[in-house]
C-alpha cells in the first residue's frame, strides 16, 4: 500500500474518515440508528439511486449532497469515477478537518456489500489509505420478502437461504453493470448446484433476466411447479407483488410490466404469503392521498394515513408566519407572569410562542399563569413542551371555554355544584361579571374569531388578542403534487378547512383545477364542503366526525368499500 502523505501527518489517524452506510430497502424507517447516526454527522453524502433520499433529511443543514445514481437522460458516473469521487471527497474532508469535522457518508441501498460494490468501494479507500467503517443495512433479499409475507426460511420448508445476483459482467468491457441496468448482462451462475440446494433462492436482477433463470433452474431439475414470487419497489407504499410458479413467475411479471428494481423468491415459503401479507393488506395500502394542510399538520395527519399503507403526497396550501408586526407578541409573551390565564386556540399558537419565547431565551418555566387550550390537537403541542392545561375546551367557536373559564376563575369555582346550571344557560353573554379583575392573554392567529374575546370581555375580563402568526398561502405547489394531481395518480384529495379549498384552487392552473374534479375529494366537515361546492369540487364524502380522525375513519370506511 502507497504511504498516504495527507494520513501520515494526520493526528486523528484512527478517527474514521469514510463511513459505507446501508440504507436499507427503501422504507426510511429500516436504516439502522447507527446509520441515521453516521448521515447526522456527515460533512458528505455520497448516494445512488436505490438509496431512498427522504434518509438525507437525517443531515445537518450544509451537508454537501452528491447523488451518483443513474437519472434519465442524465450523464451516470462510472464505478470508476464514483471511487475516484469519494477517495477525493476524503481527502479534502481530512484536509479540512477543523472546517469539516464531519465525515464522508456513502449511503448504499439496502446493504452496503450486499451485490451493491460495497467491498470494491471499502478496497479502493483501504488502498488509499483512508480509515472507515462499514454500517450493515438491510438488504432488499430479507426486507422484499418480509414486506411481501414471505419468510425467506421456514421450519416446515427451507433451512438454507440463498442470495443470487443475475447480475454479471457486461459482456463487452467487462465492467460490472450498475445495480439497476436492464442491458444485456451474461449470467454465470451455477444453476444445476442451485436446483440441486433448494431451499429459498433469493434473486436480486432486472426482471430482464427471468425467463432466463427460471428456463436454466427447470432445465437443471428443479421442480417446475415450485412457487415463485416477484417484488417490486419492495417496503415502499408502491410496492407490487407477483406470484405464480417456476414456470409461470416470468411470463406473469411481465404482463404485471413489473420493471426494476425487483426481487424474485423462489420456493415453498413463497406458499405462505397469503397468511402472512401484512404490508399489502394494511386498509389504505395501494391509495395514493393529497394531504392540503400546513407542512407541519400535513406531517402528523400523513403519518396516520402512512401506517394505514396510504402513499400521502404533502401539497401545503397554507403555511405559518410570522404576524405582521411581532413587537406586540414580543411584549405580551415577555409579560406573560401579569396575566391570571394564557389562551391558545390552536397547536400553531403553541409553536409560534414558543418560538418567540425561545428568541426570547426564556423557557417552560416562564408559564406562571393558568394555561386554557382549545381543542386536543392544541392540548398535545402544549404537552409536548412539558405544560399540562388547567382548562381544556372542544369547542371551535369559544362559548364553551369562556363558560370552562368562569367555572374555573368565578368566584364559585366547585364544578360540581355550578356545572349542569351553567351548562342549560348557553349564553355567556349574561353572566354576571365573573371574570372582574382577571387579565386573560390570547395568543391566536393574525385574523380569529372574535366571539372569545366578547365573551370574556361581557364577564368583566380584561383581555389582551395578540397575534403570534399569520397564515398565508405559499407561492407554489411541490412539484411531486403537481405531477400526481396532472398525472391523475391521486385517489384522494382531503381538504382540512374552506382555506384548504379556497386557496388549492388559488394555486393550480385551469386545466388541474379539472384534474381535481376526477379525483376522490373528502371534507373535513360541513363548512368546508359548502366552499369545495362552491368552487366546482364538491366533497365525494365528508368525515362523520369533523376532525383528523374522523377524516381517517372516512378514508378506511371507503376504501372498505372499494
Ligand atoms: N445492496 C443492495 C442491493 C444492490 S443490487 C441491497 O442490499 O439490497 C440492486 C438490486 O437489489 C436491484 O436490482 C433489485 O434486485 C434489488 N433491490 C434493491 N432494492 C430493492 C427494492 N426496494 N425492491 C426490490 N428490489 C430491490
Amino acid at each position: 500500500m502507497e504511504n498516504n502523505p495527507i494520513i501520515a501527518t494526520q493526528p486523528g489517524l484512527t478517527i474514521p474518515v469514510a463511513t459505507l452506510v446501508g440504507a436499507g430497502p427503501g422504507d426510511p424507517g429500516l436504516i439502522t440508528m447507527a446509520g441515521a447516526a453516521a448521515l447526522a454527522r456527515a460533512s458528505v453524502v455520497i448516494y445512488d439511486a436505490l438509496a431512498n433520499p427522504q434518509l438525507l433529511a437525517y443531515c445537518a443543514s450544509d451537508t454537501e449532497f452528491i447523488y451518483v445514481g443513474k437519472r434519465a437522460g442524465e450523464h451516470t458516473l462510472t464505478q470508476d469515477q464514483i471511487n475516484a469521487l469519494l477517495v477525493q471527497k476524503c481527502r479534502d474532508v481530512l484536509a479540512n478537518r477543523d472546517k469539516c469535522p464531519g465525515g464522508v457518508v456513502r449511503l448504499k441501498g439496502g446493504d452496503p456489500y450486499v451485490f451493491g460494490r460495497g467491498g470494491e468501494e471499502g478496497q479502493v479507500l483501504a488502498e488509499a489509505g483512508i480509515p472507515f467503517t462499514v454500517i450493515p443495512g438491510i438488504t432488499a433479499g430479507i426486507a422484499g420478502p418480509a414486506y411481501a409475507g414471505i419468510p425467506v426460511t421456514h421450519r416446515d420448508c427451507t433451512s438454507t437461504v440463498t442470495f443470487i445476483t443475475g447480475h454479471q459482467r457486461d459482456k463487452q468491457s467487462g465492467n460490472a453493470l450498475p445495480a439497476d441496468s436492464e442491458e444485456e448482462e451474461t449470467l454465470s451462475v451455477d444453476y444445476t448446484a442451485l436446483a440441486k440446494l433448494g431451499g429459498t433462492q433469493v434473486f436480486y436482477m432486472g426482471v430482464k433476466n427471468l425467463p432466463e433463470i427460471t428456463r436454466r433452474l427447470i432445465a437443471a431439475g428443479m421442480d417446475a411447479q415450485t412457487p415463485a414470487a416477484v417484488v417490486r419497489m419492495a417496503t415502499h407504499p408502491d410496492q407490487q407483488t407477483v406470484v405464480g410458479t417456476l414456470e409461470t413467475i416470468a411470463a406473469i411479471a411481465r404482463e404485471a410490466g413489473i420493471k426494476a428494481p425487483a426481487i424474485t423468491i423462489i420456493g415453498q415459503v413463497v406458499s405462505a404469503r397469503p397468511s402472512l401479507n401484512w404490508f399489502e393488506n394494511r386498509p389504505l395500502f395501494g391509495q395514493t392521498i393529497l394531504v392540503t394542510r400546513t407542512r407541519q399538520q400535513a406531517g402528523e395527519f400523513g403519518r396516520r394515513l402512512e401506517l394505514l399503507g396510504a402513499k400521502v403526497i404533502e401539497a401545503p396550501t397554507i403555511e405559518i408566519v410570522k404576524p405582521s408586526d411581532q413587537t406586540p407578541a414580543l411584549r405580551a409573551i415577555r409579560d406573560m407572569y401579569e396575566y391570571d390565564c394564557v389562551v391558545f386556540t390552536s397547536a400553531n399558537g403553541v409553536w409560534s410562542t414558543w418560538e418567540v419565547m425561545e428568541s426570547l431565551k426564556l423557557d417552560a418555566r416562564y408559564f406562571a399563569a393558568s394555561v386554557a387550550v382549545i381543542g386536543p390537537g392544541t392540548a398535545d403541542a402544549l404537552l409536548t413542551l412539558g405544560i399540562n392545561p388547567d382548562v381544556v375546551s372542544d369547542d371551535a367557536i369559544g362559548e364553551e371555554l369562556a363558560k370552562e373559564l368562569i367555572r374555573y376563575f368565578g368566584p364559585d369555582t366547585d364544578v360540581e355544584i355550578n356545572g349542569e346550571d351553567e351548562d342549560e344557560d348557553d349564553s355567556a353573554d349574561d353572566t354576571e361579571m365573573e371574570l372582574i379583575g382577571k387579565r386573560f392573554l390570547l395568543l391566536r392567529a393574525e385574523i380569529a374569531r372574535p366571539s372569545l374575546v366578547r365573551l370574556l370581555r361581557n364577564a368583566g375580563a380584561e383581555v389582551d388578542d395578540v397575534p403570534v402568526y399569520q397564515t398565508r398561502m405559499p407561492k407554489a405547489l411541490p412539484t411531486e403534487a403537481i405531477e400526481a394531481i396532472s398525472s391523475g395518480t391521486v385517489d384522494w384529495i382531503t381538504f382540512t378547512s374552506t382555506s384548504t379549498a379556497s386557496n388549492l384552487h388559488a394555486m393550480l392552473p385551469e386545466s388541474l383545477r379539472d384534474a381535481v374534479k376526477k379525483c376522490n375529494r373528502l371534507s373535513i366537515g360541513p363548512v368546508t364542503s359548502k366552499t369545495m361546492s362552491e368552487l366546482g369540487w364538491p366533497p365525494t364524502i365528508e368525515a362523520p366526525h369533523h376532525d383528523i380522525p374522523g377524516m381517517v375513519e372516512a378514508l378506511m370506511m371507503a376504501s372498505n368499500r372499494a
